[in-house]
């Protein structure tokens, strides 16, 4: 995504925020500044009075400090939420790409989901774990701080406050809607009972349904944030589901299984009616286009049907080829040559090896495969 930038690393890991954090940061800052609500626990005999919210600091300068160091602060236990994730799953051998932060969140972006599902559960409960264990500390040095500094002092509120957040974090990242982390926990729990598609598909179920419920819940008074979570949980739900059916019955698969090897290939002097006349007769809808033995594109037909009708006489593949070309290697996973079909939004592509064509390979061979393999 592009609309985010690179802050730093922590651990080699990239952490990148997207624009959208950038507006809720004042945001959190300005709630906090504008109200103050206080609440009494009461711990070993002793009762102390506790603050939520930066509204009665006094000079204002220091009520909007204390609400900015409180909003960068909660957005730094986010990022250490998803490390929690990252360090567990580094730990397992597994690649994180890189940690984004959110208008909603942080998601770490990892090269592989483990498909152990015992694997997968821990480093699911990594992260609220983390959240836990900063929210019990911030609310037990919160109550020291109220017993050396009083109640009321923004230092006593921030640690409080930040404290108590981390709980609800923890507690609303494990709710079991996929794939937020209770979800995750969930998948794995019923994949170890189930095939791993069905595990995913239903997870993603419970989790959509979460999702409507947030949905309303935030509509009707629970607030914007609560909407756009339920959003991102509906459509990260529907994705993951969907590459999960994708992906997983191409496992072990490799592109020189499934490609066409015999090759039909055209040069860019071929005219468009003798290419429209091959399409038809061998009923194939794209074809390489070779070039003194090096490929020079690929045409397809709908590359043809561009051509306007009184041009299709006279024109040649050389004027409607795609000369950028995507290119894939025989050994390389089925699934990744599905991953860069989806992602370019194209239908084929050309198999190299050492420079050298050897096939071509389509989503219908794609389809086909995941068919036959999901089969049995
Ligand atoms: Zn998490």
């Amino acid at each position: 995504m592009s609309s985010a930038f690179q802050i730093g690393r922590i651990a080699g890991i990239p952490i990148r925020l997207h624009i959208t954090f950038l507006a809720i940061i004042p945001f959190v800052a300005y709630i906090f500044s504008t109200f103050t609500q206080s609440t009494s626990i009461s711990l070993l005999g002793e009762v102390y009075s506790l603050s939520y919210g930066f509204g009665a600091v006094e000079p204002p300068a220091a009520r909007w400090a204390y609400s900015f160091a409180f909003a960068i602060l909660l957005f730094l236990c986010v990022a250490l939420h998803e490390l929690g994730h990252s360090f567990v799953a580094m730990r397992y051998g597994i690649k994180i790409r890189s940690i984004t932060l959110y208008i909603f969140g942080g998601v770490a972006s990892m090269e592989d989901i483990p498909r152990d599902p015992g694997m997968e559960a821990r480093m699911a409960v990594a992260g609220p774990g983390v959240s836990g264990i900063i929210g019990a500390g911030s609310t037990l040095l919160s109550v020291q701080s109220a017993f050396l500094l009083g109640g009321a002092h923004p230092l006593t509120t921030l640690l409080w406050t930040l404290g108590v957040i981390n709980i609800v974090l923890m507690i609303f990242n494990l709710l079991p809607a996929f794939p937020m982390d209770g979800g995750r926990v969930l998948r794995a729990w019923l994949a170890s009972r189930m095939p791993y598609v069905e595990a995913t598909r239903q997870a993603a179920n419970i989790g959509k349904l979460f999702a409507i419920v947030m949905g309303f819940l935030g509509l009707f008074g629970g607030g914007i944030l609560l909407v756009i979570v339920a959003i991102f949980v509906y459509i990260a739900a529907s994705d993951e589901e969907r590459s999960t059916a994708i992906v997983v019955p191409l496992e072990g698969v490799k592109v020189r299984d499934i490609m066409s090897r015999e090759l039909r290939v055209v040069s860019p002097e071929t005219t468009l009616p003798e290419i429209m006349n091959l399409m038809f007769r061998e009923k194939h809808r794209g074809y390489p286009v070779m070039e003194g033995g090096r490929l020079a594109g690929i045409v397809t037909i709908s590359d043809v049907q561009k051509v306007p009708e009184d041009r299709r006489a006279t024109a040649v593949v050389g004027d409607v080829m795609v000369k950028a070309i995507y290119v894939i290697e025989p050994n390389s996973d089925a699934a990744e040559a599905m991953k860069k079909m989806m992602e370019r939004q194209i239908r084929r592509l050309p198999v190299m090896e050492d420079g050298q064509l050897v096939g071509i390979v389509s989503r219908s061979d794609l389809l086909r495969a995941i068919e036959i393999c999901s089969g049995w």
